[in-house]
């Protein structure tokens, strides 16, 4: 009989703040996804976009992960040191002209899907612009292990979508895919607000030859104003005084309904209770997103 596949899942915060709980409710549900498979855990920081990065927040994210006893494997991947490794994968798709040179400005476009204005120019290598993939008109299906059957129509619905912006900055779309593929990620479980993402990344999996994960995009948490808890909209840093009573909250939101004696249980205990019952079946109710009255 083959040996099974072992899970490896990873979570991948951007350092654009301090943990909050929207992102720790995400880095519970990856981290009891991968554990109650015997899976590894991984930790990725996306810190390419240099513009939204707050200093100091990488080495908080660490320190917060930490006292909730969400442990990673391995050494922490840093996505800015691999900056290397995404040029020379873009420079074999130029080669195979996978891309093409864009020098369109965010004004002259009004539509979310791009027009292709500038597939068939040759705009020289010296002007400023912008690295996109051809996309074809293929039809994208995946299954999500919450939200279903997703069909997706690349062209129609996406377009030529960016993979190195004007400002050189590594898309977040083209990185992901090569980091996961480089740390042999087949199981991603992250927010519902990437969702959409999800059929671009698929796309660049298939055009590069690439395995496809497995994809679990869980609700998001909003603010009583509607507001996604993002560090945009300046939610506040989890407390760290009491971490026992924040993750037993994050199971409840979880529907992992963690028995009352555990409730001043230290970390560690409810987390094994957690990934002995983790139960991802709960939250296969259609619910994308949870209010919170804080
Ligand atoms: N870095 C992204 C974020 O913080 C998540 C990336 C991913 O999970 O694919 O929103």
């Amino acid at each position: 009989m083959q040996d099974k596949q072992p899970v490896i899942g990873r979570f991948a915060p951007s350092p654009t703040g301090p943990l909050h709980f929207g992102s720790l409710y995400t880095a519970l549900a990856s981290f009891l996804e991968a554990r109650s498979q015997q899976g590894l855990w991984l930790l990725r920081i996306d810190d390419l976009d240099t513009l939204r990065n707050i200093k100091g927040s990488a080495g908080s994210i660490l320190t917060t992960l930490d006292l909730f006893g969400l442990h990673w494997d391995g050494s922490v991947v840093y996505q800015s040191l691999q900056q290397a490794v995404y040029d020379e994968m873009l420079d074999r798709m130029q080669a195979c002209q996978m891309t093409y040179r864009c020098a369109c400005s965010r004004k002259m476009l009004t539509s979310a899907v791009y027009p292709g204005y500038c597939k068939n120019q040759s705009i020289p290598l010296n002007a400023p612009h912008a690295l996109r993939v051809k996309t074809d008109r293929r039809v994208i299906n995946f299954h999500d292990e919450l939200q279903g059957r997703m069909t997706h129509h690349l062209s129609e619905q996406h377009g030529d979508f960016i993979l190195k912006r004007k400002d050189q900055i590594i898309a977040y779309q083209f990185a992901v895919v090569i980091d996961d593929d480089r740390q042999q990620v087949n199981q991603v479980v992250r927010g519902f607000d990437l969702l959409d993402s999800t059929p671009k990344q698929i796309y660049l999996q298939q055009l590069l030859g690439l395995a496809i994960p497995r994809y679990m995009h869980v609700p998001i948490i909003i603010d009583q104003h509607g507001y996604k808890l993002s560090k945009q909209t300046r939610a506040t840093a989890v407390g760290l005084a009491t971490p026992e009573a924040i993750i037993f909250e994050l199971l409840t939101l979880l529907k992992q309904q963690p028995p009352l004696e555990l409730q001043h249980a230290p970390v560690p205990e409810l987390l094994d209770w957690a990934v002995l019952h983790w139960n991802p079946d709960a939250l296969r109710n259609g619910q994308r997103i949870i209010r919170l009255a804080l």
